[in-house]
Parts: C-alpha cells; structure tokens; sequence
C-alpha cells in the first residue's frame, strides 16, 4: 500500500449542491452480469420514479425514471440505453414508505429489491442478494465511509452533512443480517468526523463502532478493509458473507434510507465533480443517467477530450470517458477532469516503484510488456489474475506507461483464450 496526496480539501467541505435538471438522462440497460429489458416502450411517457426496466435473472435487478418525460430505447457505443427526453414538468409515482415496524425480514429485503438498490461503490453487485444470507452467522458489518481515492468526497460529504436516517438504516440492516459487530470505517484524514457521527449515534442509541483506518492507499478496497478491521484474509473469489462479513459503502446505506423512510427508489446521487482542469469544484447531487455534457455545460466548461482526460469515479479505479453522452451511473462516485498524459507502454524505465506499491506483491511492468505483444502466457505466468485494478501502479509510474489500460487489455485476452 502507498500514502497518497488526498486532494479533497477543495471539494470536502461545500455543501452539497444540486443542479439543474438535464434535458434528457441516458439509463444504461447493462446491469451486474445481466441484460435490463425495457418494461416501456418507445414514445410513451413516464412518470419521475416509474419502474422502466429490470433483469430477467434472479438478481431481479430495476431501474426506475429519474425524471417524467418520453421514453425511448436507443443504441449508443455498442451498449443499450433507455433515454428520457424530460418534459421539465416533474410528474411522480407516489411514494409511500413502507410502514418500518411491520416488516420482516422478506419485506425489507423486497423493499430494497424493489428501490432497485445496488452497491454505489461501482461494482452494482445487487444489495438485496448480498443482504439475503438466511441463517448464514454474520460477525462484522463494515459500514465503507474509507473514500481512499485522491479527488472524492462524495461519501464524506454525505457523513457529514446528511445524517438524517442513515444510522437508523444501519441499525435496521443489522438486525436484517444478525450482525455482531458493526464497523463504520473512515479515513484518519477525516478524523474530524468521528466525534460528530458518535455524537449522532448516542443520541439514537445505537451501537456503531467508528474506526479509523491509515491514509494509504487502497485502504477502502473490500478485502482490504476486511482485513484491516477484521484480520480475515478473504481468499480470492471468494464471498465475504461465507466468512462472515458483510461490507457497505455508506452510499448504498443512504440509497436504502431513501427507500425505507421515503418510499423513493435508487434515481439520484452524489458525485465528485474535480480535478486540475475543473474550473468548477464541488459535490452535486445528480440524476442517475445525467449526461457528462450536461455536467460541463453546467460547470461552465467545454468538452474538449484533447485537452482534458475526463474520468468517471476516481483516478486511480475510474473509467475514461470517451465521448460526452456518457451518463452518471448508481456507481458513479466523481467525475474528475485531469490533464491529459501521453502514455507510452516502452518508456518502463524498470524502476520498480510499481511493485513496490502494489498490494497484491505483482509486478505490474510485466503486464505492459506481455499484453502489447498479446502474450497471455506471460500475463497468466505473472499472475495478472489477481490484479484488484487498484491502480495503485499506474498513480507512481514515473514514465506514465499505461499499466491500467494494459491490465484491462490482459484480462480481456486471457478471457478470449479460455
Ligand atoms: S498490478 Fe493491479 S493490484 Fe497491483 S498495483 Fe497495479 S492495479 Fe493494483
Ligand atoms: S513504475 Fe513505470 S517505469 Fe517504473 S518499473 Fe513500473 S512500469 Fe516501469
């Protein structure tokens, strides 16, 4: 693990804003190892959090309308899409909550099935199955608050600015999964929040434990976490609920309150908008399916993919975008605009500060090397499996070789010689 500069300061303490609603959303129909199949048909209309689309497997995974407007289901970067065109007039479903003290256990797991609720880490791994483990004993429930991603103060924003429900929504997942322990994590950097969550937690009465974890680097990975408050190594592949855990980030948490004291479903969240070319700073709360564009429009910045790297989530685990019409997701933590690296896989200087830092003890220069010449051999006999997509690697490289493009390019290849 590695210690990295946090650059949160100028995004961690403004409040939370919102933004002007886009002109459209584009709700992407690939789910967590599943295919979406639209429940509305092109041209009608739909009202703000009208279920639009759900897996056909057992994850029963749903998405709902983050505004009212008129559907359509469009094809865009070889994936599909249901886009929204809004009609600006804010038409909604009633929400009713559910009453809290009639449900058992099946009907709050139902409730969060039906709210459409996934992991907001980015993984999108469906909560209600992960929260289903019968008579399965569970010791530790590790509340994620440790955002351990240069740039993102999403989640932190959250703690400390929303408390509303969100420990009571702990305490109803607790009785939910029989957990012993519950364990909110957070980063010593933001030790200032301590005192206040456990201030917030005695007055409720409620027995959660806050930890704080070091600042490095990637303290807030599942199995890292796990270990670090836990001692259990998961082993690779792996459930955590198998060896008694259960880890949520602290989004999901606030997305289940919504559901269980609101009665709304998973449409909305907070996101990170930062980085060295963000002209405009901050944490809005965001429309899932809002348009990048949109975004920048907003910000007062231009799309302009020669000049900036624009990526969604954080810079070590996040994602290039590629084209402006690409949209905020449930797992969409930030969206940072970086200055643009020329990035040249034969520059390894063969330093060695990659496999210094990595937490997996790999030796990422390998995989550049390996995955250029396409030699799945090399990749299988440095172990690129076990890779957790850090990041870490690429955030020392001194040469900027694309270690992170080359990993994902590895992978791929070693899939396709299955
Ligand atoms: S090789 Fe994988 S696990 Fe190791 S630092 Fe790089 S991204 Fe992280
Ligand atoms: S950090 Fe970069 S330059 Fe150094 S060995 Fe790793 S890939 Fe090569």
């Amino acid at each position: 693990m590695m210690t990295i500069s946090s650059l949160k300061k100028e995004t961690k303490n403004q409040e939370i804003e919102g933004l002007p609603d886009p002109p459209y959303v584009m709700m992407s129909l690939l789910g967590y190892q599943s295919q979406l199949k639209p429940l509305v048909e092109p041209g009608i209309h739909v009202l703000q959090y009208q279920l639009i689309a759900q897996s056909e497997n057992n994850w029963s995974i749903k998405l709902h309308a983050p505004i009212s407007g008129i559907v359509d289901v469009v094809e865009y970067n070889g994936q599909n899409y249901i886009k929204i065109t809004n009609d600006f007039k804010n038409e909604r479903m009633v929400c009713v909550p559910p009453k809290l003290a009639a449900l058992n256990n099946q009907d709050i797991l139902r409730v969060i099935r039906d709210a459409g609720i996934v992991g907001s880490g980015g993984a999108g791994f469906p909560t209600h199955i992960k929260y289903d483990v019968a008579d399965r004993p569970i010791t530790h429930f590790i509340i994620n608050g440790a955002e351990c991603e240069p740039y993102l103060s999403a989640d932190y924003s959250l703690m400390n600015q929303e408390e509303n429900h969100l420990w009571k929504t702990v305490q109803v997942i607790q009785k939910l999964i029989k957990a012993k322990y519950v364990i909110l994590a957070i980063e010593k950097q933001n030790r200032e929040l301590k005192k206040k969550i456990e201030h917030q937690i005695s007055q409720l009465n409620i027995n959660i434990k806050v930890q704080l974890l070091g600042n490095d680097y990637p303290q807030g990975s599942e199995l890292q976490l796990i270990k670090t408050v836990t001692g259990k190594i998961i082993p690779k592949g792996s459930i955590p609920a198998h060896h008694g855990v259960i880890v949520s980030n602290i989004g999901t948490i606030k997305a289940i309150a919504n559901a269980l004291y609101q009665g709304i479903p998973y449409t909305e969240r907070i996101v990170t908008v930062s980085g060295e070319k963000a002209k405009t700073r901050g944490n809005f709360l965001l429309k899932i399916g809002t348009p990048i564009h949109h975004i920048l429009e907003q910000i007062g910045q231009d799309w302009q993919p020669d000049d900036q790297q624009i990526i969604l989530g954080g810079p070590m685990m996040g994602k290039a975008v590629t084209h402006s019409e690409e949209s905020i997701s449930k797992g969409t933590g930030g969206l940072l605009l970086l200055r643009h690296l020329k990035t040249e896989v034969f520059n390894c200087i063969q330093c060695g500060y990659c496999a210094d830092v990595c937490p997996q003890k790999l030796m990422p220069m390998e995989f550049a090397r390996h995955a250029v010449r396409g030699n799945s051999d090399g990749l299988n006999q440095f172990d690129l499996k076990s890779c957790i997509e850090c990041g870490a690697c690429a955030y020392v490289c001194p040469s900027d070789v694309p270690l992170m493009s080359s990993i994902i390019t590895g992978k791929q290849l070693i899939k396709t010689k299955l």
